[in-house]
């Protein structure tokens, strides 16, 4: 007789840099990481990304919490601070750098502007792999000397370790998934741990995701590309794939996407002015009533 094995609840995560306070786009992405935790039952976890030191504070973090209770979005367990993970991330570092998949980087923001010919997909200059050329006697030399240095991945190492082709389960908002196919060279040698902090974006959403057994990453279309990189560390460091659920993007009225850069209401501003939380909910289609006014026009 065979014992029928039940799946494990599905595991979120809601995981805002605590660099400016949660506008609708974040409301969004909070709510609708919560409506695939009670559609499957799963469990919503928190994460702050803190590791950009210089641009998050801790009163920018009290305000998010305080803006998430206040929007009602109850999450599991305890918050997890990137801030207070550093040792993990320099673990997975090591792991890469030991089998030969990540190297130092001794350039700065400005060489890496000065000499990349094209752009990753965020816009930013690609590295041209500078470094990677380095005799391991300089290497040592400079690490030495303590040279500012940062780690990047070796991604064409990287690449010839995977057999084939790489991909992701996206399911977008629906239920039915698309295999779609990971692009990690676009991204080229991609930091890991830049100068001035323990891990960069990638290394510490890669290591977080599966530390804390994330199952379903709920996140905005603008982190689709994003998850090439993510793909293929989960790869090198042996981790499980989570399905992906990207979903659309929270707009201007002028059409451009919310950021905290540009203007746009937050959270704090809406509530200030007497918005409900209801009617936010129903602003951005996950709750019926009201919506109190508050219009949300979202991306394809
Ligand atoms: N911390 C990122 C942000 O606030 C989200 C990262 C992720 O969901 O992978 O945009």
């Amino acid at each position: 007789m065979t014992v029928p094995i039940s799946a494990p609840p599905p595991v979120l995560r809601f995981a805002p840099s605590p660099n400016g306070p949660l506008h609708l786009g974040h409301a969004y992405s909070a709510l609708r990481n919560e409506k695939v935790a009670v559609e499957t039952g799963g469990r919503l976890l928190l994460r702050i990304e803190d590791l950009d030191r210089s641009r998050c504070n801790p009163e920018c973090e009290a305000a998010i919490l305080n803006d998430l209770d206040w929007l009602g979005v109850r999450f599991a367990g305890e918050v997890v601070r990137q801030s207070e993970r550093a040792e993990l991330y320099q673990g997975a570092l090591n792991r890469l750098v030991s089998q030969n998949l990540a190297y130092p980087c001794f350039c700065s923001r400005s060489d890496v502007a000065r000499l990349a010919k094209a752009r990753d997909p965020d816009g930013a200059p690609l590295y041209p792999g500078t470094c990677k050329s380095i005799s391991a006697n300089e290497r040592y030399a400079r690490l030495e000397r303590g040279e500012p240095v940062a780690w990047r991945l070796d991604l064409g190492r990287a690449a010839k370790e995977v057999q084939g082709a790489l991909f992701w389960m996206e399911y977008g908002e629906g239920d039915v998934p698309v295999a779609r196919r990971a692009a990690p060279e676009r991204w080229g040698d991609v930091v890991l741990r830049g100068r001035d902090n323990a891990a960069s974006y990638h290394l510490a959403v890669t290591v977080d995701d599966a530390d804390q057994g994330v199952t379903d990453v709920v996140r905005g279309k603008d982190l689709l590309e994003a998850t090439s990189v993510h793909r293929l560390l989960q790869v090198m460091l042996e981790y499980p794939a989570p399905r992906y659920r990207h979903h659309r993007l929270v707009l201007d009225m002028s059409g451009a996407k919310l950021s905290k850069s540009r203007y746009s209401p937050s959270l704090a501003n809406l509530r200030a002015a007497g918005a409900m939380a209801s009617g936010l909910r129903a602003a951005l289609g996950f709750g019926e009533g009201d919506s109190g006014g508050i219009a949300v026009r979202l991306s394809a």
